[in-house]
């Protein structure tokens, strides 16, 4: 039972509180609607930092932000912590792991989910980047496997533990790759002295011709050059078909050995039980008007990087970013605020991506440029994006700290588990 009191206007429900889904409740609460937020955690994250937390970089508090202290003070947004199963638009009811509910409007905000492309051996032994657990699961096994390396006499035995593969390179693989190459460097030496650093290889491999291919040719020429210079072994034109947890597979029948392979290859959307398969289109996203009502439908709206709207400057949809979801939720918030139907227009911000200390490409709409400056913006725009003052605080002290002693001391392997009766605390 989600147990949601009758509303005394209408009932708006939200599915997912990221960037879109949390933009759009903070925009309506506080109005005659009654709001539902659901997610499957009771925090909002912060994406494009977790490959930060998974190199030990930053703690996960300062990059998520409780849903149940963003509306402290908004009495018509209520929150439930729960997981989407199934939407019925005939009878206007969404199923989730926990109950029933109906709905006047029903807004998905899903977000994008690791595409592995059908490839189910990949899916099971690969690594992957998209919640915060994820990236806590991937800082312990990176601290772990350093630990076996160190007990392990035999080179090639040891290799594979310390060896890491990215799979990808759009702004998660590259900003991954510079951040452990950056580890190789700083901390490795002065902790691990028992393991010649030289020895740890970063691939970072890449299918088609460039690095960051949404960004100009001068940024992807930066990034490449930037990540070699750090050492590490770009891979490019190159297609990983097969990984059993230490053997990777590539298309030319070349080989890599590691336990770590992380995917950050590619995205897809999830699909929703109850919606008719005309309404995906192109990454499985689902069609949406430029009001974006979900395609045939008047009462349910697509949000962020499930949507999929088309236009003759996106043929293939907008870029799956965070501008895109902060500005559509707006947009939408907008038009049920004032009973309006104004067509979503993006307004392209530009983008960017850091490869390391002082690196970093920016492509804006009128200035593309690199280095310094750019990774100076990066900073600030990456802390001004971040949810609470608190978070962007200790995002700030943490990076302070970081660029002045070239080390962050979380490099700690912990593991929730429950009571071990047999073993002492
Ligand atoms: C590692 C990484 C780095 C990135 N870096 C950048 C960057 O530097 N710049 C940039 O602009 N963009 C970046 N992105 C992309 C950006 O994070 C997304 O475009 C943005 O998060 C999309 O917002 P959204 O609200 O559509 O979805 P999300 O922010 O993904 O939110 C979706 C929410 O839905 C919830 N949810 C999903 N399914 C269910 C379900 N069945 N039931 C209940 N809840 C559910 C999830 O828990 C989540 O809270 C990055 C993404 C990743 C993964």
């Amino acid at each position: 039972m989600l147990n949601i009191p009758d509303p005394k206007s209408k009932r708006i429900v939200i599915i997912g509180a990221g960037f879109a889904g949390l933009t759009l409740s903070k925009k309506l609460a506080k109005s005659d609607n009654q709001i539902v937020l659901i997610d499957r955690n009771n925090f909002h994250q912060f994406q494009p930092l977790f490959y930060q937390v998974a190199m030990a970089g930053l703690e996960p508090s300062s990059i998520v932000y409780p849903l149940r202290k963003a509306f402290q003070n908004a009495d018509n947004v209520l929150i439930r912590v729960a997981e989407l199963v199934a939407v019925n638009p005939e009878t206007k009811r969404i199923k989730t792991n926990k109950g029933e509910i109906y709905y006047d409007t029903l807004i998905l905000a899903m977000g994008a989910i690791t595409n592995f492309y059908g490839n189910k051996e990949i899916e099971k032994h690969a690594l992957t980047l998209k919640s915060v657990s994820q990236s806590l699961f991937l800082r312990n096994q990176i601290f772990d496997d350093l630990e076996v390396a160190l007990s392990e006499q035999q080179y090639e035995a040891r290799q594979k533990f310390i060896d890491v593969v990215i799979v990808g390179g759009g702004p998660t693989g590259v900003e991954l790759a510079g951040a452990l190459a950056e580890m190789k460097k700083y901390i490795l030496p002065k902790e691990y002295k028992e393991i010649d650093h030289r020895e740890v290889d970063i691939h970072l491999i890449q299918a088609g011709d460039v690095l960051l291919k949404g960004m100009s040719p001068n940024a992807s020429a930066a990034a490449l050059q930037y990540l070699e210079g750090l050492g590490v072994d770009v891979m490019l034109n190159k297609r990983v078909t097969s990984y059993d947890g230490c053997t990777i597979v590539m298309d030319d029948g070349s080989t890599l050995e590691t336990t770590k392979m992380i995917w950050a290859a590619g995205v897809t959307c999830p699909k929703i039980e109850g919606l008719p398969s005309e309404c995906y289109g192109y990454g499985q996203r689902i069609k949406v008007n430029d009001q974006l009502a979900a395609e045939g439908y008047q009462d349910i709206y697509v949000v962020g990087d499930q949507a999929l709207l088309i236009s003759d400057d996106y043929p293939y949809g907008h870029p799956q970013v965070a501008q895109v979801a902060i500005q559509q939720a707006k947009r939408l918030a907008n038009n049920i605020k004032k009973n309006a139907s104004e067509s979503f227009r993006y307004n392209d911000l530009g983008s960017m991506a850091t490869i390391g200390r002082n690196k970093a490409v920016v492509d804006l709409p009128r200035l593309k440029f690199k280095g310094f400056i750019a990774w100076v913006l990066w900073l600030f725009v990456h802390i001004r994006s971040l949810v609470g003052f608190k978070n962007k605080l200790f995002v700030m002290i943490n990076w302070m700290w970081n660029y002045i002693t070239y080390d962050q001391s979380l490099r700690l392997i912990i593991k929730p588990h429950k009571k071990d009766t047999t073993k002492k605390e």
